[in-house]
């Protein structure tokens, strides 16, 4: 019997343990009067010790209640300086410049640099913010976190003088602009380049198109060029979108519009009086030109008559 029982756990730890039985005396090993000189099988002792990685793993391990980790709870408190406008109508007034120079000219297209800094100032004493193009599309379209008085400053054509003069004042002031660049221009005597519309850019300034030549549109045999090859080529180049065109001479048509349209454009800018700007405008959005000859209340009325 006792044989039998030493064979099971003999066969029990081969199984478990993969030990190698040994045949010894069993009255030397298990002492107690002994087998009389009876063979059994049996281990040394020091093998059927049971290993502890022989013991169950549920008695091993306790078990311990998974707790359950809180997620962060996302904070929704708005940045109080901004306000979320749209779907919709959005009210801002979009301004439009050409060249800012440290001299008056007879064009109407060149604001002084005295000006310049004399409407920054009044725009900043009366607590308007710069958007770009794009932030107001998209409030119009889905609407968006915007500035209590949200104002868009926009340069055509991409003259250097903008950079030099307009750029500091604005930097100032804490505002950016979008700026509409004439593709074939980039780089030439008189316009930024490659390096600037980089810094620009770093700055937080947008820059759209328009156009490849400044072609005007409605006469145009290159429509294609003009508007669509132009902005790939610009978003290879420069990794910008270039999600708005700027329409030269805000002359358009019909077909222009579309080609607007086709080509990807999220908008489309021309000028107007509207300083309230709709989905139905946003492929000729209004803009307000500042003219040389404004003085200051001019300039007040035209950023604050609304329409
Ligand atoms: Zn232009």
């Amino acid at each position: 019997m006792r044989k039998l029982c030493w064979g099971l756990l003999c066969c029990l730890l081969i199984l478990t343990a993969g030990c190698v039985p040994v045949n010894v005396a069993a009255d030397s090993k298990l002492g107690n009067g002994g087998l009389g000189g009876e063979v059994v099988t049996v281990f040394p002792s020091a093998t059927i010790t049971p290993s502890p990685t022989l013991i169950p793993t549920l008695t091993q391990t306790p078990f311990t209640p998974s707790t359950p980790v809180p997620s962060p709870t996302p904070t929704l408190t708005p940045d109080p300086n901004l306000t979320f406008t749209g779907p919709g109508p959005v009210l801002a007034p979009v301004l439009m410049y050409h060249h800012v120079k440290p001299y008056s000219t007879d064009s109407e297209y060149v604001v002084s640099v005295d000006q310049f800094k004399r409407q920054v100032q009044w725009l900043k004493d009366e607590g308007y913010q710069t958007i770009t193009i794009t932030d107001l599309v998209e409030a119009i379209r889905y609407g968006k976190y915007l500035p209590h008085k949200p104002i868009i400053v926009t340069f055509d054509d991409g003259y250097l003088d903008v950079y030099q003069n307009a750029y500091p004042i604005l930097q100032e002031a804490s505002y950016t602009a979008t700026m509409y660049l004439i593709e074939n221009a980039i780089n030439d005597h008189g316009y930024i380049s490659d390096a600037i519309i980089e810094e620009l850019s770093t700055a937080g300034w947008e820059f759209g198109n328009h156009s490849a030549t400044h072609a005007y549109l409605p006469s145009s045999k290159n429509m294609e060029v003009e508007v669509c090859a132009s902005r790939a080529r610009m978003i290879e180049k420069y990794d910008l979108p270039f999600d708005s065109f700027a329409y030269p001479y805000a002359a358009k048509d019909e077909a222009s519009i579309q080609a607007v349209k086709d080509c990807g454009y999220s908008s489309g800018a021309g000028n107007g009086s509207f300083t309230i700007h709709e989905e139905e405008r946003i492929f000729f959005l209004s803009r307000r030109e500042i003219k040389s000859y404004f003085d200051m209340q001019r300039f007040i009325t035209t950023v604050t008559d609304l329409r």
